[in-house]
């Protein structure tokens, strides 16, 4: 049976461009696998969307049902940002960069994770160890994946395993400016001209159980706050659209990319758990937090420690 290599929901640049690599190296080794993704092609989201057709690639298959099926897990490994019935399916391998989530298994896997920037940069490891050639154009995408997660290395969750990916990749690949490559994909991505505020919000979007509450958490990573300043009431409309649909709370950072900080817009069952997971201020149900760059490693770790998780 095919491997189906398939990143989170909303999928972002790690989550569509390590499917392809780890397909990739899971053909080299002589394992049939194909990359997919959990949108068509016409959802992706404008970087990732940059990123396949400045490298020449393919986007990944669509799946949207995993039953039945081999699922190798790339960029998450929570049930709840895969396809619908993982539970009916086979994972035979994770690789990941996140904390680890509720997938569970029968048989041994392949599990690795670590705590750097990036998917992209583990698959570096792997095709290392494996002594797997990385295909020229796939060096490219994880390329852009690592300085997409890091945000140009800007980004807390960034280590030097991720900056020394980057300097080894570029060569493979074939770029140069990697500062001009990375300008290229936020004027992609924060770009927000035409598109519906709903879309804006589930552009980079996750949901994560608080203790039995559905917490939402939307990014959108901007040149500056400025970009959105039309859009506050539409995106605050989107925002209570997708609360009403049974979630206790839902969150939008808006990140200044320069200026390293995030504009964290609130809509909340209790506005002052949030006050105090993040030592804010809400006012016009938005508060300013300096330094605040990433999800992962800022967001949902303080909103796990307010919940009590
Ligand atoms: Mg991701
Ligand atoms: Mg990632
Ligand atoms: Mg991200």
């Amino acid at each position: 049976m095919t491997v189906c290599v398939v990143g989170h929901s909303n999928p972002d640049t790690d989550s569509v461009t390590s499917a392809i690599a780890y397909a990739t190296l899971l053909n080299a080794q002589g394992t049939e696998a194909k990359a997919c993704m959990q949108s068509d092609a016409e959802g992706l989201n404008p970087e990732s969307k940059l990123v396949l057709d400045r490298f020449g690639l393919t986007a990944p298959e669509e799946i949207t049902d995993a039953a039945g099926k081999q699922l190798a897990l790339v960029d998450f490994s929570d049930i709840a940002q895969g396809p619908a019935h993982l539970a009916d399916a086979e994972v035979v391998a994770i690789v990941d960069h996140h904390k680890i989530g509720d997938v569970t298994t029968n048989n041994p896997i392949l599990f690795r994770a670590e705590p750097v920037g990036c998917t992209g940069t583990v698959l570096n490891k792997m095709y290392k160890d494996s002594s797997v050639a990385i295909p020229k154009e796939v060096a490219g995408a994880m390329l852009c994946a690592i300085l997409s997660d890091t945000v140009n290395f800007k980004s807390p969750t960034c280590t030097p395993d991720d900056k020394a990916a980057v300097a080894e990749l570029k060569g493979v690949a074939g770029v140069e400016d990697t500062d001009g490559l990375f300008m290229d994909m936020l004027k992609a991505k924060s770009a927000v001209a035409g598109v519906p505020a709903k879309d804006l919000l589930f552009r980079d979007y996750k949901d994560f159980d608080m203790k039995g509450n559905k917490v939402g958490v939307g990014q959108l990573e901007l040149a500056t706050i400025d970009q959105v300043s039309d859009l506050r009431d539409a995106l605050m409309q989107a925002m209570k659209e997708v609360k009403a649909d049974g979630r206790h709370t839902v969150l939008l950072m808006l990140t200044d990319v320069v200026k390293e900080g995030t504009d964290l817009v609130v809509l909340s069952d209790d506005p002052a758990l949030i006050e105090k997971a993040f030592n804010g201020k809400l006012e016009n149900a938005s508060m300013w937090i300096d330094g605040m760059m990433s999800r992962k490693k800022q967001t949902v770790p303080n909103l796990q420690e307010a919940f009590g998780c």
